[in-house]
């Protein structure tokens, strides 16, 4: 029988950047604030000393671990999906802080087509251009009204950039500079704008200084370790939850966070959540956390199972193509991120040197900066090159052709160490009709719950944008001077791995209770004091990282969760959408 504790204001689930945002602004205007996370918890000083590259890069410690609750994958309706068993195949955060505090750190402003993308596609293509079974839809937010969220997170993020010569309206710089240019981004910098685009540093959260935030925490100046990407900082250096948000939490008075706290239920009555049932996993107790407010910000896919765990709104059904819930699911892994990789007979670079988001990027190719007219896809995305920094144990790029081992693996690898460079497309996904989330029929986790099943398979749209992009990254490797040039291959099919991290959709906004799940300020339709936040509530996906959108739709949310506090009803009224919306 589960305990139940003490009332509080908000009960927050994960406690990343969309749960600790959020736990953070309500516990700053004074609301008592639980948030439950299901790790263990973590601050800088256990970071220190972990440059290990075995442990973090090859074997996903920070990754959540699969054996007790993992995904199953399937690419058609009529398949049995498969559970994913390795943690290289399926990125989520686990610990205090989440995947917020693994990431790299490569922060982008989502352009204004991303939020529009239905109306403006159509306004300058016409309906035709929106393929059949294509789920594409306005966020029912502007970029515009994006614009300060974006700001106020950037702010707390401390983020390093200069400006996109092709970006957006905005109403401050960036609040740090941008990092030191390595020869490698300079190259890129250099032969694309000889190439006639408008390159620019990739804004990164790793500081390029140090600097306070507008709560008072102190961030420290990035040291490009290269331990980055997978692993936390022990410097402070690179933005997450553990060194800004988190503490603006606590030191409130107002928020208590409760670790080893895995939630398996939104419990709701009349139509509305009333709190949630979780378990504490060192004593397997079970307890309730009634509050006036539930936030989900537990990642996509937690966000999706837990509304078809407690049977809040109506599942997606693909037949009927009807219900929400596990609707206009999408993301960026597999297809996303191919481009071509170079070698350099003449130049080396010290590669060994690095950070999570020190890179060269470009917005030519992306949302609808060039013209689509003669092209098979709509949106498209950034072109970057990246020096995360290599580790000696994963790094062995040899040219396409050569033996994977033996000795002429071992003479290529050494040689071509510092010798090779890639340059990517960070594309955009659309939503379809046939992808989507839903609860496994077969397989459980260790409490015997149902595990989330992903239904996702590629389109010929997919292909046409990833074909494109490989296109464009392999002109600008052969301007740069490589003397070998790889360009990646198109896969033909979802491989189910979930590679990356940028997992979204299933809960997503927009206008209309028909075909959205929450509005724009990531309010249930459904259930007015539950609010769902995170990147779960992208329609699709933008042509960018999608990071920054994330901690700004958390301060959106935050502000819709204050205003619902102090005068509780639905924050927008609905609208009707287009049916394929
Ligand atoms: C290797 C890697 C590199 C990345 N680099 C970039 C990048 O450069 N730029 C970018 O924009 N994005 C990047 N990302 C994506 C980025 O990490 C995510 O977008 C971001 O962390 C999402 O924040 P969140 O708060 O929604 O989720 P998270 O930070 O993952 O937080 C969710 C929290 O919820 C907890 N939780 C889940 N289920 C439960 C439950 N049942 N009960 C209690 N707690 C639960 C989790 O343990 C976790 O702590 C990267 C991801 C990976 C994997
Ligand atoms: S590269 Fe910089 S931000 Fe990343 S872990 Fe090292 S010091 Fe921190």
């Amino acid at each position: 029988m589960a305990k139940k504790l003490k009332k509080v204001d908000v009960v927050v689930v994960g406690s990343g950047w969309a749960g600790g945002i959020v736990s953070a602004e309500a516990a700053k205007a004074g609301y008592k604030v639980v948030t439950l996370e299901r790790g263990k918890p973590v601050d800088r000083q256990d970071y220190i000393g972990v440059k290990d590259e075995l442990r973090y890069t090859d074997r996903y410690e920070m990754m959540q671990n699969l054996a007790p609750e993992t995904i199953t994958s399937r690419n058609n309706l009529d398949e049995e999906a498969l559970p994913v068993r390795t943690r290289k195949e399926m990125m989520a955060g686990t610990d205090l802080g989440g995947g917020s505090v693994h990431w790299a750190g490569a922060t982008y402003r989502w352009k204004p087509i991303d939020f529009e993308l239905r109306s403006k596609t159509i306004e300058r293509y016409g309906e035709k251009k929106i393929q059949e079974g294509m789920f594409i839809r306005d966020w029912g937010i502007t970029y515009d009204e994006m614009e300060p969220y974006y700001d106020k997170w950037e702010k707390t993020a401390g983020i390093s950039g200069e400006p996109d010569p092709l970006g957006d309206k905005r109403s401050n710089d960036w609040p740090n500079p941008p990092m030191k240019e390595s020869p490698a981004v300079k190259l890129f910098k250099d032969t694309t704008k000889k190439m006639g685009y408008h390159p620019y540093q990739v804004a990164s959260a790793n500081l390029s200084q140090s600097y306070k935030n507008p709560d008072g925490e102190t961030l420290a100046q990035c040291m490009f370790c290269s331990f980055c990407t997978q692993y936390g900082c022990d410097f402070g250096a690179k933005s997450d939850p553990l060194v800004t948000v988190i503490p603006t939490a606590l030191k409130t008075g107002n928020c208590e966070i409760r670790t080893h706290s895995y939630v398996r239920r939104v419990l709701h009555e009349n139509g509305k959540a009333t709190g949630v049932m979780y378990v504490d996993l060192r004593t397997g107790l079970e307890y309730i956390q009634p509050a006036d407010v539930v936030v989900l910000g537990a990642f996509a896919f937690t966000n999706n199972r837990l509304l078809h765990l407690s049977k809040i709104g109506e599942p997606y059904n693909p037949e009927t193509r009807k219900g929400v819930i596990g609707r206009n699911y999408n993301g960026q892994f597999g297809i996303t991120f191919l481009g071509a990789r170079g070698f350099f007979e003449k130049k080396k670079f010290n590669l060994f040197m690095g950070a999570g988001a020190l890179g060269g990027t470009l917005s030519d190719f992306a949302g609808d900066n060039f013209d689509h007219t003669d092209l098979d896809f709509i949106n498209g995305g950034g072109i970057e090159l990246r020096q995360y920094g290599h580790g000696p144990i994963a790094t062995n790029a040899v040219p396409k052709g050569t033996k994977n081992w033996g000795p002429e693996f071992k003479e290529k690898s050494l040689h071509y160490t510092n010798r090779s460079l890639v340059v990517w497309y960070t594309m955009a996904t659309m939503s379809w009709w046939h992808n989507y989330t839903s609860l496994d029929p077969t397989y459980t986790d260790d409490f015997g719950d149902p595990l989330l099943r992903i239904t996702y398979k590629y389109t010929d749209h997919d292909r046409a944008m990833a074909k494109f992009g490989i296109e464009k990254c392999t002109e600008i490797m052969k301007e740069m001077g490589a003397d070998i040039v790889d360009p990646d291959e198109v896969p033909e099919e979802f491989d189910h791995v979930y590679d990356g991290g940028h997992y979204a959709g299933g809960v997503s906004m927009g206008e209309d209770p028909e075909t959205s799940a929450v509005n724009n300020y990531l309010q249930m339709w459904d259930m007015e004091n539950l609010f769902v936040v995170g990147g779960s509530a992208f329609p699709q996906f933008g042509g960018h990282h999608p990071t920054a959108t994330i901690g700004a739709l958390s301060y959106r949310a935050s502000e819709g969760i204050i205003n619902y506090l102090k005068d509780p009803k639905l924050l927008t009224q609905p609208k009707k959408a287009a049916a394929n919306a």
